[in-house]
C-alpha cells in the first residue's frame, strides 16, 4: 500500500468499534467499557492506513481477550476497560496507546510476545502472528516504535509511535 495522510484518531475509533462489535456478535456475554482519549489537535501522519489499521485491530483484539480472561476469574468489582489515547510527544512524533485492565503478562513471557508464532492462547484462538506482524509494520514499514508495559494481574499498555 501507499502512504497517505492518515488521521489516527479516526482510524483508532473506527477499528476499536469494529473489533468490539465483531466480538460481541460472536459472544453476547462479552462486554467492556471503551474509553477514548484523543488529542483533537493530532493532525495527520503519513502512513499506510490499512497496515496501521491492522496493527490497531491486533492490539484491540488482544486487549479484549485479556479483559475477558480476567473477567472469568470473577474478581469482585472487576469491570473491563479498554482505553485508547493519542497525543503528540515533545519531539513532534505521534503516540497511540492501547491500555487494558486485563490479565497482564508475566515477566517470563513478555520478552517473547513479539516473536512470530508465540502464543499463550489455545489452538484455534490465536496464531501468535499478530504482534510480530504489528512490530514489523510499525518499525520497518513506518520507522516507528511499538513497546509494551505490563503488570501481571492488572493490565497492559501497548504504545505505538510514528514519526511526525
Ligand atoms: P495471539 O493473539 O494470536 O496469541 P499475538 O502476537 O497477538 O498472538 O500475541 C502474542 C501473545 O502475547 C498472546 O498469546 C498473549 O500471551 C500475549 N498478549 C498480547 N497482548 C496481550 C494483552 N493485551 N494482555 C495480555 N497478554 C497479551
Ligand atoms: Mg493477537
Amino acid at each position: 500500500g501507499e502512504r497517505q495522510a492518515t488521521n489516527l484518531n479516526g482510524l483508532a475509533d473506527e477499528y476499536l468499534r469494529l473489533a468490539y462489535h465483531g466480538l460481541r456478535a460472536k459472544d453476547k456475554s462479552f462486554n467492556a467499557t471503551l474509553v477514548t482519549n484523543f488529542d483533537p489537535n493530532l493532525g495527520t501522519v503519513e502512513a499506510v492506513s490499512q497496515d496501521v489499521g491492522r496493527v490497531l485491530l491486533n492490539l484491540f483484539t488482544n486487549a479484549f481477550y485479556a479483559v475477558q480472561k480476567r473477567k472469568e476469574l470473577n474478581q469482585p468489582g472487576y469491570s473491563p476497560i479498554v482505553t485508547v489515547s493519542t497525543r503528540h510527544l515533545s519531539n513532534g512524533d505521534v503516540e497511540v496507546q492501547v491500555r487494558d485492565n486485563g490479565m497482564g503478562i508475566p515477566q517470563a513471557v513478555v520478552d517473547k510476545i513479539f516473536q512470530p508464532f508465540f502464543t499463550t492462547k489455545p489452538t484455534g484462538e490465536g496464531t501468535g502472528l499478530g504482534l510480530s506482524l504489528s512490530y514489523d509494520i510499525i518499525t520497518k514499514g513506518h520507522g516507528g516504535t511499538l513497546t509494551v508495559e505490563t503488570t501481571e494481574g492488572s493490565g497492559t499498555t501497548f504504545s505505538i509511535t510514528l514519526p511526525a
